[in-house]
């Protein structure tokens, strides 16, 4: 199963996302997420990295394809896997599908999760992640709140809150995701592989309308 989970920063992606993979068994690939690991060394490229997400820009297409190629050849991804967080542009879309061409693979679900702004906006101030495993919380929802005041449930260890998410930074990418990633919706609706999913309500309500559509 090859599913893309298109949609605006804090629509619900990423925790939908680890929905799935627990249900279906296949992992998770959050271009977010790889990029928050790469950012973790001293060199020069690292840097860079660090410094575009923090400004809320998308990082360069070669870097993300690059990255990308390298984790869906992975031994884990042989029997699927789920993309959050790419494609974020018309360019690296095209480019998956050559990717994909060559394996002799195709997309089965693009899932675009429509959201309001303003309630997407406001998930961002509360959102925490999970340095060790990821996992992410949400301390102003009732059931995305950890058990114990900022602690992982599963690790023990303290919840970061990222730094790209605040009210300015939230501005650019929300800019980012019309100007870049919007125009992708119609990219894949003429392939007729393109489901929208209402992400308003909360994270059961938008796993209820995928699973409908996945089984
Ligand atoms: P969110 O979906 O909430 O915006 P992510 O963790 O997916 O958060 O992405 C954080 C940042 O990482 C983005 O703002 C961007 O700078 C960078 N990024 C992630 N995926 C891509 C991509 N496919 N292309 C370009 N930049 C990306």
């Amino acid at each position: 199963m090859n599913i893309i989970l298109l949609a605006p920063p804090a629509a619900g992606k990423g925790t939908e996302a680890q929905i799935l993979t627990h249900e279906y068994s296949i992992p998770q690939i959050s271009t977010g997420d790889l990029l928050r690991s790469a950012t973790k060394k001293e060199d020069a490229l690292s840097k860079e990295i660090k410094s575009i997400m923090e400004q809320g820009k998308l990082v360069s297409d070669e870097i993300i394809i690059e990255l990308i190629k390298n984790r869906i050849n992975e031994d884990d991804c042989k029997n699927g896997y789920i993309l959050d967080g790419f494609p974020r542009t018309i360019k690296q879309a095209e480019k998956y599908d050559e990717m994909l061409a060559e394996i002799d693979n195709k997309i089965d679900y693009v899932f675009a999760i429509d959201i309001d702004k303003s309630i997407a906006s406001s998930r961002i101030t509360g959102r925490r992640t999970c340095p060790n495993c990821n996992r992410i919380y949400n301390v102003n929802s009732d059931n995305l709140k950890p058990k114990n005041k900022n602690l992982c449930d599963d690790c023990k260890i303290e919840l970061k809150h990222r730094k790209d998410d605040n009210a300015e930074t939230y501005e650019k990418r929300y800019n980012a995701y019309l100007e870049e990633t919007a125009p992708l919706i119609d990219y894949y609706d003429k392939k007729k592989i393109l489901y929208h999913i209402d992400g308003n309500i909360n994270k059961d309500n938008t796993h209820k309308q995928i699973k409908e559509i996945i089984d």
